[in-house]
């Protein structure tokens, strides 16, 4: 057996702050990355085209950094319960490194691993890294997961958070008979441009660990002072536009947090300070549903609350292709959908209003927008995306059971001068902002520039939706 320990990259595609890999690199010197294109992942058909180019993207970027502190990154192609520990058996390493995770899929295949490597007597090592504080950490005084996000947020936001880990240094290159053994088991020349050519349109975060790092610093360094204010305004560039990264752990989220804490230092007003906090705030909206699917991982099939296990959904096909496509004739929904499907991503405003407006004005199934978002999104996240969806829903873990968003008041408030649906639906920008926002459209304008008419009554739905509602709940 050698020195080598294998350190397997899932979402976590950096060098720097990353646990399971310093914790490796502090063993020994000669380490080597690995990461293996699962076929169980890339041939499911919510994976979205704008994800893929992301991830292959960070992949030659870490490929490129292993490179240049002497050491490399292994690329497999198949099932990792086969591949990783043949190519660990193949090299001799005497131990395989990984990052946990807590999506069921994951938690499954990690176990499978491990029992594979130990009785190859290879050592097995898992870390927690992708959160800043792992799923056991936070339990409620009774010792069970929380279910309500502002209890979660006092206990998190109490708990010390750990500093960014030190980089890969200074690695030992694996020898020329180490590299034909790792041919042998199978690593190859990975198929990046059929990778990356899924998705030709360009992607809004450049792939990679310096991309992020660089997007974190201009973030930090003025638009997160004003994020209470700004986020709510899809026109506005006032988010940080890091899902994609945080997704794939292109950054490490204890570099995300000591940025947010230097910000915190610099405020010079109170507005300031909250606008800070309030960002931390959406970073632990990120932690809470991770830990939510870590505990419940039946959320990922249904609905959490009773009155939704079988509610009796509409779901007309035709409906859903209008959603899909931008169609229904109401402006500010349609301009969101055209954003999601050129660009891969949705502003969190938007993805309220379509997601609202799919369960409670076309009274479909969330799990069929849930499935649409995975198949667009470029940062699509089963906890984040499913947290999402049952919130909007009100099938979830939330006190405020039925919410409704009014599109029109929603635009209203949230893109007053109609600059975003101008954006999105050019065919409508020589109306004013009035008739945007509202989707006031006479009939005889929409035919002229062939926008569609309002596929469903919005407060004719709304009362049937609420009907429906107060049949499942026993009223
Ligand atoms: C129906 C629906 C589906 C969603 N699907 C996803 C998804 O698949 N992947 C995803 O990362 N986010 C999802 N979100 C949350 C949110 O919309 C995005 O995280 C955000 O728009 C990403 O933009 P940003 O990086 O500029 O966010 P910022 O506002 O800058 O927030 C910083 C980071 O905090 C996290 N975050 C922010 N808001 C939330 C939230 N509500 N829930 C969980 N994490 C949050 C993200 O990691 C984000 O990058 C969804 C929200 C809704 C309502």
């Amino acid at each position: 057996m050698s020195d080598l320990i294998l350190f397997w990259h899932r979402r976590d595609l950096r060098l720097s702050d990353n646990v399971g890999l310093a914790v490796a690199r502090e063993k020994t010197p000669k380490v080597a990355g690995v990461f293996c294109l699962d076929p169980n992942i890339l041939n499911r058909d919510d994976v979205a085209p704008a994800r893929v180019k992301y991830m292959a993207g960070c992949l030659q970027e870490l490929q490129q950094r292993y490179a240049e502190v002497g050491a490399r990154l292994l690329i497999l192609q198949g099932d990792p319960r086969q591949a990783i520990p043949a190519l660990a058996a193949a090299l001799s390493a005497k131990a395989v490194y990984w990052n946990s995770d807590i999506e069921l899929y994951s938690r499954e295949r990690d176990k499978a691993v491990s029992e594979a490597l130990r009785a190859k007597g290879i050592a097995v090592e898992n870390l927690w890294d992708q959160l800043l504080h792992a799923p056991a950490e936070i339990r409620s005084g009774s010792g069970t997961p929380y279910t309500v996000y502002t209890p979660f947020w006092k206990n998190w936001i109490a708990k010390p958070k750990a500093q960014p880990v030190l980089e890969l240094h200074n690695a030992e290159p694996l020898t020329e008979k180490e590299l034909q053994a790792a041919l042998d088991a199978g690593e190859g020349v990975a198929p990046w441009k059929d990778l990356e050519k899924v998705w030709s349109n360009p992607l809004l975060l450049e792939p990679g660990e310096l991309s992020a790092k660089e997007k974190l610093e201009e973030f930090c360094a003025s638009p997160i002072f004003d994020y209470q204010e700004q986020r709510n305004f899809p026109a506005a560039p006032g988010t940080s536009m890091l899902s994609a990264a945080l997704k794939f752990g292109a950054i490490g989220i204890r570099t995300v947090w000591e940025a947010a804490q230097g910000a915190l230092e610099q405020c010079r007003s109170d507005e300031a300070f909250a606008s800070v906090q309030t960002w931390q705030q959406e970073l632990a909206w990120r932690e809470f549903y991770q830990h939510a699917m870590y505990h419940f991982p039946e959320l990922a099939s249904g609905a959490y609350r009773e009155p939704f296990k079988n509610f009796p959904w509409q779901n007309k096909e035709e409906h859903f292709l209008a959603w899909c496509e931008g169609k229904t004739g109401y402006p500010i929904v349609d301009a969101a959908m055209r954003q999601l499907n050129e660009t891969g991503w949705m502003h969190n405003r938007c993805r309220m209003i379509v997601a609202s407006f799919l369960t409670k004005d076309l009274i479909i199934n969330w799990q069929w927008g849930e499935k649409y978002f995975m198949q667009k999104l470029v940062d699509g996240d089963l906890a984040a995306n499913n947290g999402g969806w049952q919130w909007s829903a009100s099938s979830g873990m939330d006190p405020k059971p039925l919410r409704i968003f009014n599109p029109a008041t929603q635009a209203q408030k949230f893109d007053p001068e109609g600059e975003y649906i101008r954006e999105w639906l050019p065919e409508l920008s020589s109306f004013d902002a009035e008739v945007l926002v509202t989707g006031k459209i006479s009939d005889r304008d929409r035919d002229a520039c062939g926008y569609p008419a309002p596929i469903v009554d919005h407060n004719q739905q709304q009362r049937r939706f609420k009907a429906l509602y107060q049949q499942q709940k026993g009223f």
